[in-house]
């Protein structure tokens, strides 16, 4: 079923997400929802908070992106040499590169807009897969970045805050728009 994505100015995306317990009945479903809103929203990556379930739980796609790339993109981009498709829950993030980098993101959340944003070229996430087996993995370039934006809506934050003032004043228009409903996604939100 796909569902919902909650929009810039729902408060579920300010929230810092809960744990997920193990026993929680309706987390198979609420995964199989979330990668069929993600799929059908051509999207790369999808937290529960944008689908307005505050757990700390995400999903990330870098693999599409990876296929579209020329080979002399994917070697710069992906130094794994592929991309993921994977479930990430109760992940912690445990270690971030001193290196950054500087890529234009955009948001399910936040429709019709990207910008450049400054992170860690490389992380070390530990985290459960959707079958409950533990990893602790390092991840470089695009994935790495995709998994930090998304670990970020767990927390409660966009890639907006990490924007200067001044390119958060040129969207501020946009993102009004986008508060009051006034916009049109290809997507169903609310
Ligand atoms: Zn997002």
């Amino acid at each position: 079923m796909i569902l919902p994505i909650v929009a810039y100015g729902h408060h579920q995306l300010r929230a810092r997400c809960k744990t997920v317990s193990p026993d929680y009945p309706l987390l198979p479903q609420l995964i199989t929802n979330m990668w069929q809103t993600l799929y059908g929203a051509n999207g790369c990556g999808l937290a529960a908070p944008q689908v307005n379930v505050p757990l700390r739980l995400f999903l990330v796609e870098s693999q599409s992106t990876f296929d579209l790339l020329s080979p002399e993109e994917q070697t710069a981009l992906f130094p794994e040499g592929a991309g993921i498709r994977e479930t990430f829950i109760n992940p912690e993030i445990t270690a971030r590169s001193a290196e950054t980098w500087e890529e234009e993101e955009g948001c399910l959340s936040i429709p019709g807009l990207r910008a450049s944003v400054t992170r860690p070229w490389s992380i070390t996430i530990r985290y459960e897969d959707a079958a409950g087996t533990q990893h602790t993995r390092t991840f470089s370039g695009l994935t790495a970045r995709m998994i930090q934006h998304e670990y970020d809506h767990l927390e409660g934050r966009l890639y907006l805050d990490y924007l200067a003032p001044i390119k958060r004043k040129l969207m501020a228009r946009k993102l009004e728009y986008i508060r009051t409903g006034r916009f049109h996604a290809p997507y169903p939100m609310k």
